[in-house]
């Protein structure tokens, strides 16, 4: 019955991290997965999650009933408010819904369902879904799962001056057929960690308006990019105050550091309160026939921390939380690597490691270089050249630092 089933390949980033397993050397550093990492190298349970988790298992009225299809109401709406912001007037005019979703993966691919089935009216198999040059290798495939058969690259990124193409952006935004889809990475671009600036994404939304072209963000990083959750949120707070309907996939699993618990919401801006609901009504059957219902614990944790005063200015105050303690570090590592390079006179130039922003760097390394990286240093990194800045610690960056100057000058 199987005998015919090819061998699949193995997904890029988790290949890397077996490999990295593997490897003997005592010096291997892992740049690949996209997860936090404290300065010994270990993954890090944010305290205040620690704390909420204590809170749960002391509550006896909780139990393990279903949650309903949607999920937990106090999550969908305490996400959505972190997104939008808790003065957003969506909010305010009751035209924002949410559904809980399995991962920032799951909001998309919710989306992506419903999209495909009723948007704009259509079904819409042959509407152009656009995700940016290059993107988190996944947006293609979730997309075109979901029965979109024409996903497209826009331009994004120019790979000489290691910054953003404006104008091949906009241009794309010019000529795609109206009511195309575009995957727009909300903040701390994955992979290139290069976002537009607030004038930049002025002209992108102008753009977006006038073709009539919809808007789905995917924030994955929110409080990685600037260590502020509402500075990090601008791009999508700004496409509301020009009247945008539009998606945004949210993942907790970075910012709570909660990879394993899969915790995710879409939030649905629509033009009023009655188009929400039947949104909802829709996105109800598309979850009963893919998970059914989500899990509470991760949402649950999510939820009790947003809404409770001093458990949210722990996990992101004003002043020092859990959040700006990871984008603190990750900004560190970046200023050392920089420097090491600078002092060791590695050929190129390095100030694109300092200006990129978020989890990642794209570092320019080529694929022959990664791989040299990769068999003679046993530093993994990902073919693009990106790495994940948590990977690096004040313990491994020396060593990193010597074995980008070696394979760029090899
Ligand atoms: N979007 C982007 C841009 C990502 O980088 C990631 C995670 N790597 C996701 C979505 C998915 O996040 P999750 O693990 O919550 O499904």
């Amino acid at each position: 019955l199987f005998g015919e089933v090819p061998q699949a390949t193995p997904v890029a980033v988790f290949k890397l991290s077996n490999d990295f397993k593997e490897d003997p050397n005592p010096m291997k550093v892992n740049l690949g997965v996209g997860a936090y990492r404290t300065d010994e190298g270990q993954p890090w349970v944010l305290p205040v999650v620690k704390k909420v988790e204590k809170i749960i298992v002391a509550d006896n009225s909780l139990n393990h009933e279903y949650l309903p299809i949607l999920g937990l109401p106090e999550f969908r709406s305490s996400a959505s408010k972190i997104a939008l912001g808790e003065d957003s007037p969506a909010i305010q005019e009751n035209r924002v819904g949410a559904v809980q979703c399995l991962g920032g993966t799951g909001a998309l691919k919710m989306g992506a369902e419903f999209l495909r089935r009723w948007y704009n009216g259509n079904d819409n198999m042959k509407t152009p879904v656009y995700v940016s040059a290059p993107t988190w290798e996944n947006h293609n495939a979730v997309f075109a799962n979901a029965g979109f058969e024409d996903v497209r690259p826009y331009k994004y990124w120019d790979a000489e001056k290691r910054g953003l193409d404006l104008g091949g952006f906009l241009g794309d935004l010019e000529t795609a057929p109206k009511h195309s889809i575009f995957v727009l990475h909300a903040c701390a671009h994955n992979p290139t960690g290069t976002d537009p600036t607030h004038v930049e994404w002025m002209q992108v939304a102008e753009v977006m308006k006038r073709r009539k072209l919809f808007v789905f963000f995917d924030s994955a990083y929110q409080g990685f990019a600037s260590g502020c959750l509402d500075k990090d949120a601008w791009a999508v707070r700004y496409f509301v105050t020009q009247g945008f309907e539009m998606f945004c996939a949210q993942s907790f699993s970075k910012n709570f550091g909660l990879y394993n618990e899969r915790v995710g919401n879409l939030t649905i801006v629509a033009r009023d309160a009655d188009n929400v609901r039947r949104v909802l009504s829709q996105m109800e059957k598309i979850v009963r026939v893919t998970w059914s219902n989500p899990p509470s614990q991760g949402a649950r944790l999510v939820a009790i921390t947003l809404n409770t005063a001093e458990l949210l200015a722990e996990w992101w105050g004003r002043t020092q939380d859990n959040v700006k303690t990871m984008a603190d570090r990750v900004l560190l590592m970046r200023a050392s690597l920089q420097a090491k390079l600078q002092a060791l006179g590695t050929p190129g130039t390095w100030d694109h490691i300092t200006q990129q922003i978020g989890m990642f760097s794209f570092t320019g390394l080529n694929p022959k270089q990664v791989e040299y990286m990769i068999k003679e240093r046993s530093v993994y990194l990902m073919a693009s050249g990106r790495i994940n800045m948590c990977g690096l610690t004040t313990k491994n960056i020396d060593y990193v630092a010597e074995s980008i100057h070696e394979t760029v000058v090899n």
